[in-house]
């Protein structure tokens, strides 16, 4: 897995231009590797999704890349930056190289077409060259691999349940087997045992087809049952990155900290759940300092008036991960 299939390097994300901007996501360097899962962690507005829509070029108006460069590694041939491509070019990376399956997927579906005729279409638009004997017998696989009986094929949207409906999601972003998948709270509005079935499959189907993943999610209980890496942001920024089970152990920084004792521990006695004092910072008045500093029960003197560098810190197992607090001095700064 140390092969890198997506890099993101000093992306800057805002929303608006010139002085009125907010500068949603700020200097992050990430790298996916060939068949990992990589988590994003945080609160909500820490720009885990934006991160997301920006890399992909999926964002709105006001919503602007401000900067940096997404190098996407193809099987075959030489890594390009995916923020370069032309629209021609960007309409045949989606789905085909980088798939994405949104907030509220399952809501997603166009209710007044069958699920065959949705998943097709991507093999229509995608593969014109293939018959339609050829696409349906795709689909067909598709919705077999994900979990639902290939007899579903022409049923509607509102006669599936909702974890249906989102494997139909996932079966659609992989029907044209990307490399990378990007899932962005994928499973938020199912019930825990759902998400867990579905979530279990998926690492599955990534052992099978070799592809990578981006999930997204605030849940950081899940992250950590189910990543590889987990990445967590807060005020745009990534402030801690490490193997999934080095964050569960021994996070550095107490925003993750915090994260982690707001979810029930996954073994061992129950514990009280302390959560976070105070909110997620205003993008638009950012505290100064490192951002955290207002909420974070371990502050000192430089925190209110210096950016902490993100960086790989001091620790014998420094080499493999990063953090960004003044309470661990780095030895060499990422970026
Ligand atoms: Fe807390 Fe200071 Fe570290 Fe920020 S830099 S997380 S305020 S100790």
């Amino acid at each position: 897995m140390n092969e890198p299939v997506l890099e993101i390097k000093n992306l800057n994300v805002d929303y608006g231009l010139g002085d009125q901007a907010v500068h949603a996501v700020r200097d992050v360097n990430l790298t996916l590797h060939r068949g990992e899962v990589l988590g994003l962690a945080g609160e909500s507005g820490s720009g885990k999704s934006t991160l997301a829509y920006g890399l992909t070029r999926l964002l709105a108006p006001p919503g602007v890349v401000s900067g940096g460069e997404v190098i996407y590694h193809p099987e075959q041939g030489e890594p390009y930056d995916v923020l370069g491509l032309t629209d021609r070019q960007l309409q045949a990376f989606r789905w085909a190289e980088t798939a994405i399956v949104f907030q509220g997927a399952m809501n997603s579906l166009n209710p007044v077409h069958k699920i065959s005729t949705q998943l097709t279409d991507v093999l229509a638009a995608h593969e014109p060259q293939m018959s339609s004997h050829s696409r349906n017998a795709r689909a067909r696989e598709m919705l077999k691999l994900v979990g639902i009986s290939a007899d579903r094929m022409d049923a509607y949207p509102h006669q599936l349940s909702g974890g249906m409906r989102q494997r139909v999601m996932i079966g659609m972003a992989l029907i044209l087997q990307p490399q990378v998948v990007i899932m962005d709270e994928p499973t938020t509005a199912l019930d825990v045992v759902m998400q867990r079935q579905i979530l279990g499959q998926l690492i599955e189907l990534r052992e099978r087809l070799g592809f990578s993943v981006i999930f997204i999610t605030h849940d950081l209980s899940l992250l950590v049952e189910f990543s590889n890496r987990i990445a967590i942001m807060y005020g745009g920024r990534i402030v801690e990155e490490a193997q999934a089970a080095t964050l569960y152990k021994d996070s550095l920084h107490p925003y993750s900290n915090g994260l982690l004792s707001s979810f029930p521990a996954l073994r061992g006695p129950r514990r009280e759940l302390a959560g976070i004092p105070g909110s997620p910072p205003d993008l638009k008045g950012m505290p100064s300092g490192c951002s955290f500093h207002p909420r974070c029960p371990k502050a000192f003197d430089p925190c209110a008036d210096n950016i902490p560098v993100l960086g790989r810190p001091d620790t014998p197992d420094g080499a493999t991960r990063t953090v960004a607090c003044w309470l661990h001095p780095v030895q060499q700064t990422v970026g």
